[in-house]
C-alpha cells in the first residue's frame, strides 16, 4: 500500500523543498539530500508507485518510458552521460529501500566503485 505521507510524496506536493534538476508531466528529478557522489540525483515518477513491481504492474507505457527518458535527461544535464554513471533502484527490504516511493539514484562524477558490498 502506498503511503501518502512518504517524503517523496510530500516533495511532489510541494510540502518539502527540493533542488529540482528536471520535471515533466510524469517525472521529477532532484538532488539527493545526502549525496554519496559528486553527482547524486534522484529520479521519480509522479504517480503513486512504491516499487518497481508496483510501477511495472500499474503504470502506463507512457509513464514507464518517461521515467527512462528522464534518467537520460538527468545524466546529460548533470554532465555524466559521457563519463558514465551508476543507476540504482533499491527495492524492498533486501534491496535496502528507505523511501517507499519508486526512485532511481543517478550517481557519477567519479568512479563509483564496486557494484555491491560483499
Ligand atoms: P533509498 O535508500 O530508499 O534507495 O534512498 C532514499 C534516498 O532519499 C537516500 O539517498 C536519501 O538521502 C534521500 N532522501 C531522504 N530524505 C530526503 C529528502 O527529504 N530530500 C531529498 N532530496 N532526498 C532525501
Amino acid at each position: 500500500m502506498y503511503d501518502d505521507n512518504n517524503i517523496f510524496a510530500r516533495i511532489l506536493r510541494g510540502e518539502i523543498p527540493c533542488k529540482k534538476v528536471h520535471e515533466d508531466e510524469h517525472t521529477l528529478a532532484f538532488e539527493d539530500i545526502n549525496p554519496r557522489a559528486p553527482v547524486h540525483t534522484l529520479v521519480i515518477p509522479k504517480g503513486k508507485y512504491v516499487s518497481m513491481n508496483d510501477f511495472v504492474e500499474k503504470a502506463s507505457d507512457t509513464e514507464i518510458a518517461a521515467l527512462m527518458r528522464a534518467v537520460r535527461t538527468v545524466a546529460a544535464r548533470k554532465g555524466v552521460d559521457a563519463s558514465g554513471f551508476r543507476l540504482i533502484a533499491n527495492n524492498g527490504v533486501d534491496g535496502g529501500q528507505e523511501v517507499p516511493h519508486l526512485h532511481f539514484h543517478v550517481l557519477g562524477g567519479r568512479v563509483i566503485g564496486a557494484m555491491v558490498a560483499r
